[in-house]
C-alpha cells in the first residue's frame, strides 16, 4: 500500500500543488508518443510524480548505440532484443506501483492515432519526425487535447506547448512538414545525452503543470545545453492555419 503523503512529501510542499495537485496527478492520464530518449525520461519522471495513467507507444528496439541518451534501458535489453514499449511496461512500476502502463509495441500512423489520443488528458512528444508530429497535431486539435513539442539535435533542443483553439499550433510554427532531406538529423549531427534529458524534463514539467491546472508556457523554448542558453521566442497564432485556423 503507497502511503501518499510520504511519497510525495516534497512535492506536495509546492505552491499550488498539495495534496489536491496530488490527486489530479493521479486521476490524470498521458500519451507519450515514442520511448526513445526523450519517451524515457518523460515516463520515468511522470511515474515518479504519480501520474495515473501512462500510455507508450514505439514500435522499435533498443540499439547499443542508443544507450548513451535512452536511459530507460540497458545492456540486456539490447541482448535480449525487447521492444522498448515492453521494456518500459516492465520496468516503470518498479518506480511506483500504483501507476497504470499501457505499452504498446505499435508505429503511430494516420489509422490508430485517433484511438491513442482521444482517451487521455494530454499527450507528450517523444518522436525523432516531423511526419509523427503532424500526426499528432491534427488528432490533438480535432480532440481538443493538449500536447508538448518536443526535439532534440545536437547539443540543442526546443519546445513548444499547445493548447488547442488557445495556443499556435505546430502548423501555425512550421507550415507545412519540411521536405525529407532538408532537416538537420541525429544521423549526421548527432546528439549529445543532456539534451533530451532537458528538453523531456520541459516537456514532462508542463504535462504536471497541465494536470494540475497550472498555466502553461507560452511561446517555442529553445536550449543549448553546450553553451548554457534557454530562450523563449514568442509564436504567433495563424488565423490561416490549415489545422487550427477554422477551430478559432
Ligand atoms: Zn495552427
Amino acid at each position: 500500500m503507497v502511503n501518499i503523503n510520504e511519497r510525495y512529501a516534497k512535492q506536495m510542499l509546492l505552491k499550488d500543488f498539495g495534496p489536491e495537485g496530488q490527486k489530479k496527478l493521479a486521476g490524470g492520464s498521458v500519451l507519450i508518443v515514442g520511448c526513445g530518449a526523450l519517451g524515457s525520461i518523460q515516463s520515468q519522471l511522470l511515474v515518479r510524480a504519480g501520474v495515473g495513467r501512462l500510455r507508450i507507444v514505439d514500435r522499435d528496439v533498443p540499439e547499443i548505440g542508443n544507450l548513451h541518451r535512452q536511459i530507460l534501458f540497458d545492456e540486456a535489453d539490447v541482448e535480449a532484443g525487447t521492444p522498448k514499449a515492453e521494456v518500459a511496461g516492465r520496468k516503470l512500476p518498479g518506480a511506483n506501483s500504483s501507476a497504470v502502463i499501457d505499452a504498446r509495441v505499435l508505429e503511430v500512423t494516420a489509422s490508430n492515432i485517433d484511438d491513442l489520443v482521444a482517451d487521455v488528458d494530454l499527450v507528450l512528444d517523444a518522436t525523432d519526425n516531423f511526419e509523427t508530429r503532424y500526426l499528432i497535431n491534427d488528432a490533438c486539435i480535432r480532440h481538443d487535447k493538449p500536447w508538448v513539442y518536443g526535439g532534440v539535435i545536437a547539443t540543442s533542443g526546443m519546445s513548444m506547448t499547445i493548447i488547442p483553439g488557445k495556443s499556435p499550433c505546430l502548423r501555425c510554427l512550421f507550415p507545412e512538414p519540411p521536405a525529407p532531406g532538408t532537416m538537420p538529423s541525429m544521423e549526421t549531427e548527432g546528439v549529445l545525452g543532456t539534451a533530451p534529458v532537458i528538453v523531456g524534463a520541459l516537456e514532462a514539467t508542463e504535462a504536471i503543470k497541465l494536470l494540475v491546472g497550472g498555466k502553461p508556457r507560452e511561446g517555442l523554448m529553445t536550449i543549448d545545453v553546450w553553451t548554457g542558453s534557454f530562450q523563449a521566442v514568442p509564436v504567433i497564432r495563424d488565423e490561416n492555419c490549415p489545422a487550427c485556423g477554422q477551430t478559432r
